[in-house]
């Protein structure tokens, strides 16, 4: 597809998108991103419902969702609006309608803006396999025209705004059968009900495009954006990743999808969604809006006219070479998981706690090693604390990434037989030939396999040259760089050596001390760089090495950076939980669930375990999943392998239990 989606992939310039007002709220066009969150509390629940709500506007979210699964949840809005005015609290407040054209049209009457889901607004799932003829997929469009123009014509009369909010796992069998379960399919859904809005002459639509995986989210986005410019539509966005579940794994996807969209100036407003008290996504959503803000205010005017040559509607992993190194081997590149080195904290002289924390961490975590151990020197006099490392620790990593920042000092201490080999990185980076091409031959003589920084610009030919001809190929990472943001130097980088032949393994580091925004906390602050920096390149196929350099400790550093290629779908290690953030339609305690669901199944790396709320959105938004865990009554569970359901009305105590005799059945459980 060769229309784009944003301005700039080299600098974070924002959309330009309409106004669209939910109550007083403005959101669109030059308007600061909103927050939003949702209740989970019971709508019949009338104080609850408000009390929660109030709540969320004091912790800072300007615009609350309430589920209205029925007209008696959707007439009780009123209640729970007046309410909230009665505290004095303003906050707009939105119904979110699946199935119920009824309750949509009577929670107009007492909200700001209303939510539909395309997928199941005038269609039943069924996950029937039918073929529509062009002329019978008219005639389901009339049917859809039909359905939906009362709701628009009273929002238009009531001046209420509308989000279509197209969902992954819960697109209609129609547009299944058309275009898929993919992006495509996601934006079509949107599109098809924004085009009947427009003929009854209504504008004020906000779109999301949802799903729980970070790098479908982030297409069905960029694509739903391409196509709107087609159509010169220029609705605002709401973005989220849905069921991203709970802790540092939510938390870690949110910043994926919302993060990586952000940068290229997309978004408008935003939900993080988790499976904790919703207080607990406002932080979050007000770090990653005020990163925004600051990008898109920032004067940094990229000259870049690199000529990228990716699909960003498409993943697909950038081409490199095989690179085998260290011992044991490690296989780079290719289309081998990213590797990940690790940064130590303590200094290289301080070889005792290094060994002891390197001991520590790799007997306790073997699925999730260490695979390249990152060390600095400063001075030629810690050679001898190298030599120590390199002897000591070999059979517990396989490689020493030495990070030279020694000034003006070319020499290197040749490798030693019997002992880790090392990879060698001056920090300065080449700027320059000359130094480039002396440091490779030093490498090779003393052995070592080089890595070299290098800015986010086109390559010279010098440099290709010699890149080309170095007798171990080098890895490649970024040289810090202030002119563009660091995910478009990678962008230039990777586009420049693949313009040049040369796919040689690229390095993503996280390093950065960024400043903490007023009210951040420092490593939930830094989880959201690392996330946004690699998940972002991941999600485009981009890099074949990662690491986390700033969580304070090796263990923190190794742990987030596995999760964050788990997050981007780029390297599994542990079981992938997909869990919905629950809602007024929850009919057990969410959190609590997915807690004993992770307890019993947490090691079962490769799985995918679906914890939905209920029956009637959860079968289809765990598209993903192989196994799903879904509220199907007060304290009844129904299980689910893959889309079918094969076990109903399980009493809750005993429901994890059913599902860990299911895993087995299926042949997928292993004893932890
Ligand atoms: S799946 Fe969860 S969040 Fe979605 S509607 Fe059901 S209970 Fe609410």
């Amino acid at each position: 597809m060769a229309f784009s989606y944003c301005a700039s992939r080299f600098q974070s310039l924002r959309r330009k998108s309409r106004v669209v007002s939910v109550g007083h709220i403005q959101l669109g066009g030059r308007h600061p991103i909103r927050v939003q969150s949702m209740t989970t509390t019971d709508t019949l629940d009338i104080q609850a419902t408000a009390r929660q709500s109030i709540e969320l506007a004091e912790a800072g979210c300007e615009i609350v969702r309430i589920t209205a699964p029925n007209v008696r949840a959707a007439e009780a809005l009123g209640q729970i609006r007046e309410e909230i005015r009665k505290a004095k609290v303003d906050v707009p407040l939105v119904a979110d309608i699946h199935f119920m054209p009824n309750a949509a049209m009577e929670a107009a009457k007492h909200v700001e803006k209303v939510r539909v889901n395309p997928g199941n607004y005038a269609d039943r799932k069924k996950f029937q396999i039918r073929e529509y003829t062009d002329s019978q997929y008219e005639e389901e469009l009339e049917r859809l025209h039909e359905e939906f123009s009362p709701l628009v014509l009273r929002c238009k009369e009531l001046g209420r705004s509308m989000r279509i909010g197209t969902n992954h796992g819960s697109l209609s069998d129609r547009i299944m059968n058309r275009f898929g379960d993919t992006p495509r399919g996601m934006a079509e859904s949107a599109l098809e009900f924004i085009r009947i809005a427009e003929s009854l002459g209504y504008r004020d639509i906000i779109l999301s495009m949802k799903a729980s995986n970070p790098k479908v989210m982030i297409q069905a986005y960029r694509l739903v954006v391409a196509m709107m410019n087609e159509e010169k539509m220029d609705y605002p966005l709401h973005l989220g990743v849905t069921e991203a579940g709970d802790g540092e794994d939510a938390r870690i996807k949110s910043a994926i999808g919302i993060g990586s969209l952000l940068l290229d100036g997309l978004g408008d407003t935003i939900r993080v969604s988790l499976t904790e008290d919703p207080v607990a996504e406002i932080p979050v959503a007000q770090d990653l809006a005020n990163r925004a803000q600051e990008w898109w205010s920032s004067n940094n005017k990229s000259d870049l006219e690199v000529k990228e040559n990716i699909d960003p509607f498409t993943y697909t992993r950038r081409t490199c070479q095989e690179i085998k190194l260290g011992q044991p081997h490690l296989s780079l590149g290719d289309k081998k998981p990213p590797t990940v080195f690790v940064s130590t904290h303590f200094p290289t002289f301080d070889t005792a706690a290094i060994i002891k924390e390197i001991a520590q961490v790799q007997t306790q975590s073997k699925d999730v090693p260490v695979e390249g151990l990152i060390v600095r020197i400063r001075t030629s006099s810690e050679f001898s604390s190298l030599q120590t490392l390199a002897q000591s620790l070999v059979g517990a990593i396989p490689l020493i990434i030495v990070e030279d920042e020694r000034e003006n000092d070319d020499e290197l201490p040749p490798a030693k037989p019997g002992c880790v080999p090392m990879a060698w990185h001056p920090s300065a980076g080449f700027t320059e030939e000359a130094p480039l091409a002396r440091f490779l031959a030093f490498c090779d003589q003393a052995g070592h396999y080089p890595i070299i920084s290098l800015p986010g610009r086109e390559l010279s030919d010098g440099t290709v040259a010699l890149l080309a001809c170095s007798p171990k190929s080098p890895l490649i990472t970024l040289a810090p760089t202030d002119k563009i943001h660091t995910v478009a130097g990678y962008r230039v980088l990777a586009t420049s050596l693949s313009l040049n032949q040369l796919s040689l393994p690229l390095w993503i580091r996280t390093r950065e001390k960024d400043r903490l925004f007023p009210g951040a906390d420092y490593f939930s602050a830094r989880l959201l760089d690392a996330s946004i920096l690699s998940g972002s390149l991941l999600c485009d196929g981009i890099g074949d090495l990662i690491s986390v350099e700033n969580m304070g400790s090796l263990d923190r550093n190794r742990r987030l950076a596995y999760n964050l290629l788990q997050g981007s779908r780029a390297r599994v290690s542990k079981t992938e939980f997909v869990a919905c953030p629950s809602c007024g339609r929850t009919l057990f305690d969410l959190q609590s669930t997915t807690q004993r669901v992770r307890q019993a199944t947490g090691h079962l790396k490769g799985v995918t375990i679906a914890v939905m709320g209920c029956i009637v959105n959860g079968p289809g938004e765990m598209a993903d999943a192989d196994f799903g865990y879904v509220g199907s009554g007060p304290g009844k569970i129904d299980l689910y392998v893959g889309k079918n359901r094969v076990k109903s009305a399980i009493t809750e105590n005993d429901a994890v239990d059913r599902l860990i005799d299911l895993i087995v059945e299926e042949g997928k459980w292993i004893d932890p």
